[in-house]
């Protein structure tokens, strides 16, 4: 692994009395050297590190522009209280930014989400509210309506499915980096869909440099999938903000695969990283696989601290 040449301001230290919220963003991007050394030198996989964001995830951008486009737009009060549906990473965004901001969170999550995301959103201060485990993340989705249509006066929702804050980070944060960091050489874009929010985002903004880059979104081979922040779209309600047309290819990825790949990269490459990262850099070496030339750029979604208690970092495939 290697850093692409830094933009400017990746390599400026920020000033004593930052606040925490001015580091979300501005991540390294990583070239992948060890589990893509089949490819010819003409071909680049690179990895941008969202998992070194405060939060340790690549939420934490749009969870941020979500809460100030609220209390920009007085959407959201400072007295009222945050809620939203989330696997993890968006509420432990929500959770540390409302934290740092002082304002109240509470986060509806199926009760089989890992005990380490449990203990992280409490210890931020953030209330749980706990969802039937069979009805997934949408089942959590219902129970969050139910609560705002009840006292909407109450609450504030931000719904990361269906509100533009959520591509927008991405369109000008990360979609904006990827193309700075490596000097508009990008030529494919590879990330898999939960929200939705990376793929339309990044892909926006690298298309409106030049439509020619190819941009891939990557879904979970099957409706029973063990890779957390992603969706099978036949089988999940599909987010508003998704805009099925973006994509000029789709590929899928066995849990498998991903599994092995998120092994290899933190072997290989020193990248602990979670299952969805995995999914998403198997995915950008089939498609690099596949060119003579070129610059292929993925998302290391979040922390493989978050999956400690998983059980694949000790198998071997
Ligand atoms: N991977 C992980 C671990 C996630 O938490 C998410 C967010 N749900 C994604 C991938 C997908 O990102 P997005 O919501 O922007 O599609």
């Amino acid at each position: 692994m290697s850093t692409a040449p830094a933009s400017p301001s990746a390599s400026t230290a920020a000033p004593a009395a930052s606040s925490l919220v001015d580091d979300i963003g501005r991540t390294p991007l990583l070239r992948l050297d060890r589990v893509a050394d089949d490819l010819p030198d003409s071909v680049a996989v690179y990895g941008k590190a969202e998992h070194l964001n405060p939060g340790g995830s690549v939420k934490d951008r749009p969870a941020l522009r979500m809460i100030e486009a609220g209390l920009d737009a007085g959407a959201f009060r400072p007295e009222q209280t945050l809620i939203d549906a989330t696997s993890g990473n968006t509420g432990i965004a929500y959770a540390m930014i409302g934290a740092a901001k002082g304002l109240d969170v509470a986060l509806a999550l199926p009760e089989n989400a890992s005990a380490e995301r449990k203990k992280v959103l409490r210890a931020y201060g953030a209330e749980l509210i706990l969802t039937d485990p069979m009805a997934g993340t949408d089942g959590a989705q219902r129970r969050v309506k139910e609560i705002v249509d009840a006292h909407p006066d109450r609450y504030f929702y931000p719904d990361q499915y269906n509100n533009d804050a959520n591509w927008r980070a991405h369109y000008d944060g990360t979609g904006t980096e990827i193309l700075d960091q490596t000097d508009g050489a990008v030529s494919h874009f590879v990330t898999g869909l939960g929200t939705t929010g990376t793929f339309t985002g990044v892909t926006r903004r690298l298309k409106a440099h030049d439509a020619s880059i190819r941009c891939v979104a990557v879904e979970p081979e099957t409706a029973l999938h063990g890779l957390e922040g992603l969706k099978h779209m036949e089988t999940a309600i599909v987010p508003g903000i998704y805009a099925p047309d973006l994509a000029d290819a789709h590929r899928t990825c066995s849990t498998e695969a991903a599994v092995d790949m998120t092994r290899r990269l933190a072997r290989e490459e020193g990248l602990l990283v979670g299952p969805s990262a995995g999914a998403n850099v198997a995915a950008a070496l089939d498609v690099a696989r596949s060119l003579d030339a070129g610059t292929v750029v993925t998302i290391l979604c979040d922390t493989g601290t978050r999956y400690l208690s998983d059980d694949f970092w000790e198998e071997e495939s």
